[in-house]
């Protein structure tokens, strides 16, 4: 007889054969749970660095953790307005213009979520009827998958080729009739791919010829490197009012669990981005949404050094890689190295298992960035301390 932890008898099961709920199908058996997710469970159980999951292990500007605090102490506990606390919004439309060149009505147009993750599958929901078709390209920020399949459309993948180029034929040939969408991740997440200009014109010029929204991942926007120039696609002509940009204060301010992001779009596609907000999660965190307003106040300083540091950080992990036998190149932007590991024998998900358990580092198998192959990839973060990835890359030299 199955006991609870306080000893006491849970209630008998009905017959055999009636479960307690029926399983009947849902959207939920469509994907699998994140693996990214998963591994770091993994690395927690195997006592492993964690280079799977992206977030940092340092702590993030003591000014934010103050304004936090503040927050608290001021009673800053009821829920802000659903679609963002006023002082954010008119923070965030300041920035925006002055970073992205871009204006967006506070009142209208700007959408403070939980994370970027909340935004991109509230602008899925606000633009997609279930079977319309969403390009996304190959390989993907694994989320963007169960994305799709949770909004209802099917998606339609263009691998990126060598060099992680666009096939232009390729790509034009993915848009159909039924297209209504397409995903853009830049700086990218896993490649560090930061799309060019033409690129986004290319992309630009799809998406108003076959009338399509372009939802855009841009999370990574301060983390470029060797003198790259983010670009946002809805800065292009004739995008700004078929564009839904996200942004977040997870990886820039390095508060990942904070869940604080916000998407950017016309008024039109905003009222209904709202709409889904306000039924699915009501709103971001209030307290820490106050404290992201002094996030959007630090001064131009704060950003050079942040993509210093992570500069700093991407040679330390690209040089121990290319030690312990990993064939990589050194990303263009966010921060994830995507190697190759054909050379070891293993596929993707036996070697990253092997790594946590063996060498105690935890990687993340290729395979969950694209929906067919990626069986010679893995995936690690250098969003890490300069010690930590010293250490990673020592265990790494032994294997
Ligand atoms: N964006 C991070 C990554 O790709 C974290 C994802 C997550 O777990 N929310 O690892």
């Amino acid at each position: 007889m199955k006991t609870a932890r306080s000893g006491t008898r849970l209630p008998a099961r009905k017959a055999a054969g009636t479960p307690y709920f029926p399983a009947r199908p849902s959207r939920a058996d469509s994907f699998t749970e994140s693996v990214i997710r998963e591994m770091t469970r993994l690395a927690l159980q195997h006592n492993a660095i964690n280079l799977a999951q992206g977030f940092p292990d340092f702590p993030c500007p003591p000014e934010l953790k103050m304004a936090a605090c503040d927050a608290l102490h001021a009673d800053i506990n009821q829920y802000a307005i659903t679609w963002g606390a006023k002082d954010l919004r008119d923070a965030l439309a300041r920035r925006v213009k002055q970073y992205n060149g871009m204006a967006y009505d506070p009142e209208t147009e700007i959408t403070v979520t939980c994370g970027s993750t909340e935004a991109m599958m509230a602008g899925l929901l606000a633009t997609i009827r279930p079977g319309d078709e969403v390009i996304v390209p190959e390989p993907f920020y694994e989320n963007y998958g169960p994305d799709t399949q949770i909004s209802g459309a099917v998606p339609r993948y263009v691998r990126l080729g060598e060099d992680f180029a666009i096939d232009e034929e390729a790509w034009k040939a993915a848009f159909t009739k039924k297209s209504r969408a397409i995903i853009i991740n830049t700086p990218n997440n896993p490649t560090g791919k930061v799309f060019s200009r033409s690129e986004l014109s290319f992309i630009a010029d799809l998406c108003i010829d076959h009338n399509m929204v372009a939802i855009t991942d841009e999370i990574y926007e301060h983390i470029l490197y060797d003198g790259k120039r983010h670009v946002s696609i809805a800065a292009l002509p004739g995008m700004r009012d078929r564009t839904i940009t996200i942004g977040s204060f997870s990886k820039t301010y390095s508060v990942t669990g904070w869940r604080v992001g916000y998407a950017l779009a016309g008024r039109e596609i905003t009222s209904r981005l709202r709409k889904i907000h306000d039924f699915l999660t009501v709103g971001a965190p209030a307290p820490l949404q106050h404290a992201c307003v002094t996030a959007l106040e630090l001064p131009e300083s704060y950003y050079r050094e942040l993509a210093r540091d992570y500069d700093r950080k991407r040679k330390i992990l690209y040089n121990g890689l290319k030690k312990a036998g990993f064939s990589c190149e050194l990303p263009e932007g966010a921060y994830y190295i995507f190697s190759d590991i054909a050379g070891f024998g293993m596929d993707d998900v036996t070697f990253a298992r092997h790594l946590v358990e063996k060498a105690g580092v935890a990687a993340v198998p290729g395979s969950s960035f694209f929906h067919e192959g990626g069986k010679t990839k893995l995936r690690f973060t250098f969003s890490k301390k300069d010690e930590t990835l010293l250490e990673a890359c020592r265990r790494l030299s032994q294997l």
